[in-house]
């Protein structure tokens, strides 16, 4: 099974089998595994045979049961994104046709959703249950939609092996034990918050407290209390690093964490040494995808590096390949190729996109990321960017936009910041950086962010045009949508 945990007795390494250890907890509410196994085996014993399912709740306690649930009985889970406007519902919809949606009680759905039949999540259901169908094979777990950062999104079938896989994988790099307690504010319709921060903690044995909402004060409590892992976006560590000099108690509870994590979308160097300054601990990056699940990160008793997302995760292989099909065989830490990925994580396919999939992978099977990325000599991984948005090609160099992002962030009069390239007729692109003034009155000029950027990395690096707004367009993973700056 996913998680042997959730039937009684089970003593078979990944858990010591008691049932009245704590599973979820969300704002007041909890359960124990005792009660987390009734939950959902009885809600598994109603859906049993159901093709897929949806799954729309405001509350992540019901959210997570109903994905549970699914699991225990063998359906596959759609998990939505409860924001979601009619439009993207109805494609999804459209797309992934549950038989049904699991619903919070007293949770009025949105207009697609009302065709379907709804069932409700009791969190305190007894009765006859259902367990042990998720077996750890090929059939698929999880249609996850992708966060739509570069079009929109795909759905990726995840099956129950790669969910093992990519858990068992971080559980070797990150010691990660039945006895560690996870504190995140995700959302649960991503793999971050739902697969690695909801059926992470529950496939070990160990719990999770889920802040509802992220906040500073949020962590520091849980983290007080005894929670020994915090997993988050880098929007969010970018808001502790704000307040970290401003709240000793804050850093004193980071400090405690037994790991600091950061994912989906890459850390800022300039937030990375700030909160290693003010609490002596360096976050760990991973880096993964809906497609690929986890990749890379850091062991719990490696040196996280700032910039870096570590190495490939046991089990997975990865490799860099030029524009001309070569693989990197030598690592220099600047030699510039595209990630791809093969292993037992990987993703089957996505749904209704024959032409996609196969797109997606090479003849012998490794899955093109679309990220571009250098490896230092020593393996760790460095993220360029992504080949559509990322890589801009001025002067006859190829520049990473996360580079120049890193350096502007590094400015004192500078906030938030982006980078893209745009068509110069000398230069073929010009470097274009979109920056949030940490003081709108004053914004730094265009000259002192050029001279500040060409005497940290190299004058061919320079942004040649500013664009100053009040914030920038982020998706609900924090993720900056590129294609969504424009001028006015
Ligand atoms: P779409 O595929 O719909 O455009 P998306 O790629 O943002 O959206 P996800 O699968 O949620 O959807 O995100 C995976 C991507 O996030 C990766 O391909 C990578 O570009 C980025 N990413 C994840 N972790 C990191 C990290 N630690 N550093 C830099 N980038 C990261
Ligand atoms: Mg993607």
């Amino acid at each position: 099974s996913l998680f042997p945990a959730l039937t009684e007795g089970r003593t078979d390494g990944l858990t010591d089998g008691r049932t009245d250890r704590p599973a979820l907890r969300f704002g007041d509410r909890s359960l124990t595994y005792g009660e987390l196994g009734a939950a959902s085996g009885a809600l598994a014993a109603r859906i049993g045979g159901a093709g897929r399912v949806a799954v729309w709740a405001t509350s992540a306690l019901e959210t997570a049961v109903a994905v549970v649930a699914a699991l225990e009985a063998g359906v596959a889970a759609v998990p939505l994104n409860p924001k979601s406007g009619e439009k993207e519902l109805g494609h999804i919809l459209a797309d992934s046709t549950p038989a049904l949606v699991l619903a919070a009680p007293g949770d009025e759905l949105p207009p697609p959703l009302r065709d379907l039949t709804r069932v409700d999540v009791d969190v305190r259901a007894t009765g006859p249950v259902r367990h042990g169908e998720a077996s750890v094979d090929d059939d698929p777990a999880l249609v996850v939609y992708t966060s739509g950062t570069t079009g929109p999104p795909k759905g990726a079938v995840i099956p129950r092996r790669a969910v093992a896989a990519t858990l068992d994988a971080l559980a070797d790099a990150w010691q990660w034990t039945g006895d560690d307690v996870l504190v995140h504010g995700l959302p649960l319709f991503h793999v971050h918050g739902l697969v690695l921060g909801i059926l992470g903690p529950l496939r070990r044995g160990g719990s999770v407290r889920h802040l509802g909402r992220f906040t500073t004060e949020g962590v520091a409590r849980e983290l007080n209390a005894g929670a020994t892992m915090l997993f988050g976006v880098p929007t969010m560590y970018h808001r502790i690093a704000q307040t970290l000099p401003d709240d000793p108690e804050l850093a004193k509870a980071l400090g405690r964490a037994r790991l600091l994590v950061s994912g989906s979308a890459a850390l800022p160097v300039h937030d990375h040494e700030r909160i290693a300054a003010a609490t002596g601990r360096r976050v760990i990056e991973r880096y993964g995808m809906t497609e690929t699940l986890m990749n890379t990160s850091v062991r719990a008793d490696g040196e996280p590096r700032a910039g870096t997302v570590g190495v490939p995760l046991p089990g997975v292989e990865l490799r860099l390949v030029e524009e001309d099909g070569s693989a990197i065989t030598s690592y220099d830490g600047e030699t510039v190729g595209e990630i791809q990925v093969r292993g037992p994580n990987l993703f089957t396919e996505y749904l209704n996109r024959p032409d996609a999939t196969a797109a997606a992978f090479t003849a012998d099977g490794w899955f093109r990321t679309g990220d571009m990325a250098v490896r230092d000599p020593d393996g760790y991984v460095r993220i360029v960017g992504r080949k559509a948005t990322d890589l801009i090609k001025s002067g006859g160099y190829k520049i990473g936009a996360g580079e120049i992002e890193n350096a502007l962030l590094e400015h004192p009069g500078v906030r938030e910041a982006a980078v893209t390239g745009e068509p110069d007729a000398d230069l073929g692109e010009r470097i274009v950086a979109w920056i949030v003034p940490a003081d709108p009155e004053s914004p730094p000029t265009v000259a002192e962010l050029a001279d500040h950027v060409a005497n940290r990395l190299a004058p061919h690096k320079r942004p040649r045009v500013v664009h100053h707004l009040a914030s920038l367009p982020r998706n609900d993973m924090g993720k900056i949508m590129k294609r969504a700056l424009t001028r006015d």
